[in-house]
């Protein structure tokens, strides 16, 4: 399976949640479109019909983001470049954090992750949610993007870890990701 994505944490992250699947990167030469959808299906869609038509292979892509219920779902589907084009993940971050604090502070947010596959039986679409809450103070060195500030509710509530300090086994085990690539497994091994 050939993975459309330029983004090297999805890549190990995927590799990682599904152990002895083929997954090959998108050779160098393809050209990924731009993310023009308005839903994490639609994007997934679009990056996942780019590496087929281009390879021939069955291919697969995610589009993932993170929703603030207080920014009205917002970063969404412009997680990645939230706080411009070139934003790196902790411009993202400071952004979002800034956002809701200016919008009063009560952080309850979810990551979704939709994987799309695209083989000669047509296309396939999976999704994943992780439910949690963005605290003002961001820690941990692990995962990426806006895990240092992301506290998940499925580690319970004496917890208090954010995404950025569990384990990456931890972390797939409760992941939009790792949900979303779990279903894929399922359809793939049916
Ligand atoms: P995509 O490449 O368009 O799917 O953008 C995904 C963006 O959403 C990433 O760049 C991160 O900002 C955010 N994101 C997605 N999944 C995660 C995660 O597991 N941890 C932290 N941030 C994530």
């Amino acid at each position: 399976m050939i993975l459309s994505t330029r983004n090297d944490h999805k890549v190990r992250e995927l590799a990682e949640i599904l152990p002895g699947t083929d997954l090959r990167a998108l050779p160098e030469e393809v050209v990924l479109p731009p993310e023009t959808g308005t839903t994490f299906e639609e994007n997934a869609l679009i990056k996942a019909r780019a590496a087929r038509e281009a390879t021939g292979e069955v291919a697969v892509a995610d589009d993932s983001g993170l929703e603030v219920d207080a920014l009205g779902g917002r970063p969404g589907v412009y997680s990645a470049r939230y706080a411009g084009e070139d934003a790196t993940d902790g411009q993202n971050l400071e952004k979002v954090l800034a956002d809701l604090a200016e919008a009063g502070g009560v952080g309850t947010a979810r990551y979704v992750c939709a994987i799309a596959l695209v083989d000669e039986t047509g296309e396939h679409l999976f999704r994943g949610t992780c439910e949690g809450r963005l605290v003002a103070e961001p820690r941990g060195d692990g995962g990426f993007g806006y895990d240092p500030a992301f506290v998940p509710d499925a580690t319970g509530p004496e917890d208090g870890r954010t995404m950025a300090e569990l384990s990456p086994e931890e972390k797939h085990a409760i992941s939009h990701r790792g949900a979303a690539a779990r279903l894929l497994a399922e359809h793939l091994s049916a």
